[in-house]
């Protein structure tokens, strides 16, 4: 098949869908691969590498052609998503990111376009899909990145340090969600020698945090019933939400850092620290929201903004992994190149619905959105 890999649109975007390094398996497996002059530039892929290893470097219009466009984002605004919509063609597949759960009113343009529309946000995170699993990935980078955010902001050091000149005690990080990013930013505090320490709904995950040096905070809830079988939060209601503030009003008080990852497939993340809480903290202490862009798990938290209140400062960070271009190309490419040589098969895209993973990330097709969570009244 012929593959066409985009320039990237959305703003801020640096990342690409497909890095050099994966272009040789594609033409392997028998595809070509047109990529979209300055594809890569902005992750450090120069079009001189991607040449160098077997693919056309072309314009838009000819990477629009191409029966498979693969892309980083596609909920692009307007202005800038017309250009490619008005090249899309009943039938070509278009695979990546679109955050359909939240984004549906952006999806039904490219819908209407009758192109077979594969979301991998949407992917079963099973074994077998790990390897294609963009969520993970970004959300590793993204726990990463938060950490580093935070040590830039407080007005201390992370490690302890005995010097001549005193001793300084560790800062305390306290991380809110210990799925993928949470995790990562525990084992990226860890690094940088803080104390940490760590809460999630999902009893499961106690074992993980206290496996990275961390401790668990024990909070008395009824979270006997938190995790769904696909292995994620459920929402737990308002009282639940209210007692959690309560239990933890204390050990955020007691933290300089805290790190917010706690959310629900679909919803709104739930509200978790107030801003009577933040008020409660030192002056100086910082606030790394990673839900921001899912409506902020802190109160005061301003999506891609910083907040500074009661002389604590929050922020809001959107879309992190493209700050960090390369690497996070570089999974996204395994993940999404993976995927694509999964569903093809002889040279066709399968639409086996008995195969979850196509019946899972297929939301379109026709001229229809055919996926059962998108069918669903928006809730
Ligand atoms: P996510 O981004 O949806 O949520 C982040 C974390 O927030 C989760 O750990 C969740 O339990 C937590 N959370 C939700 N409400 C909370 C609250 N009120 N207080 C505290 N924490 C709260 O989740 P994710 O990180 O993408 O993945 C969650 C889990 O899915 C993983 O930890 C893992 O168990 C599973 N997973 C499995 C695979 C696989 O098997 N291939 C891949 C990825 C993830």
């Amino acid at each position: 098949m012929i593959i066409g890999v985009l320039r990237e649109r959305f703003p801020g975007e640096k990342r690409v869908a497909v890095v050099p390094a994966n272009v040789p398996g594609l033409v392997k497996a028998g595809h070509t691969v047109r990529v979209e002059s300055g594809a890569g530039e902005r992750a450090g892929f120069p079009d001189s590498e991607y040449s160098a290893r077997g693919a056309t470097i072309t314009s838009l219009a000819e990477v629009l052609e191409a029966e498979v466009l693969l892309g980083v984002r596609w909920d692009i605004p307007p202005e800038v998503r017309d250009e490619i919509l008005a090249g899309i063609r009943p039938g070509q597949i278009l695979i990546g990111a679109w955050d359909p759960l939240s984004k549906k009113g952006d999806l039904l343009p490219w819908v209407e376009k009758g192109a077979t529309i594969f979301a991998l946000e949407l992917l079963p995170r099973i074994t077998r899909a790990q390897s294609m699993d963009i969520l993970s990935s970004m959300a590793t980078l993204a726990g990463y990145r938060a950490v580093l955010l935070a040590a830039l902001t407080l007005p201390k050091i992370f490690p302890m340090l005995m010097t001549a000149a005193g001793t300084l005690t560790p800062a305390k990080v306290f991380v809110v969600g210990a799925g993928v990013a949470g995790l990562q930013a525990i084992a990226t505090a860890k690094r940088l020698g803080a104390a940490v320490s760590a809460y999630d709904v999902r009893p499961a995950v106690k074992e993980q945090v206290q496996s990275l040096g961390a401790k668990f905070v024990e909070l008395e809830l009824p979270t006997q019933a938190a995790e769904d079988q696909r292995g994620y939060a459920k929402e737990l209601g308002e009282e639940v939400y209210r007692r959690q503030r309560e239990l933890m009003t204390q050990v955020v008080a007691q933290s300089d850092v805290v790190i917010t990852t706690a959310s629900v497939p679909g919803r709104r993340a739930p509200v978790l620290i107030t801003r009577e809480m933040v008020a409660g903290m030192q002056p100086g202490s910082v606030i790394v929201d990673l839900a921001a862009e899912r409506g902020g798990n802190c109160e005061l938290t301003r999506p891609g903004e910083t907040v500074v209140e009661h002389g604590v400062t929050i922020l809001g960070p959107v879309n992190l992994p493209a700050e960090i271009p390369h690497h996070a190309s570089q999974m996204y490419s395994k993940n999404i190149t993976t995927f694509f040589l999964y569903v093809c098969k002889n040279g066709q895209i399968a639409l086996d619905s008995e195969d979850e993973i196509i019946r899972d990330t297929l939301v379109a097709r026709g001229g229809q959105v055919v996926h059962a969570m998108l069918r669903e009244p928006a809730g």
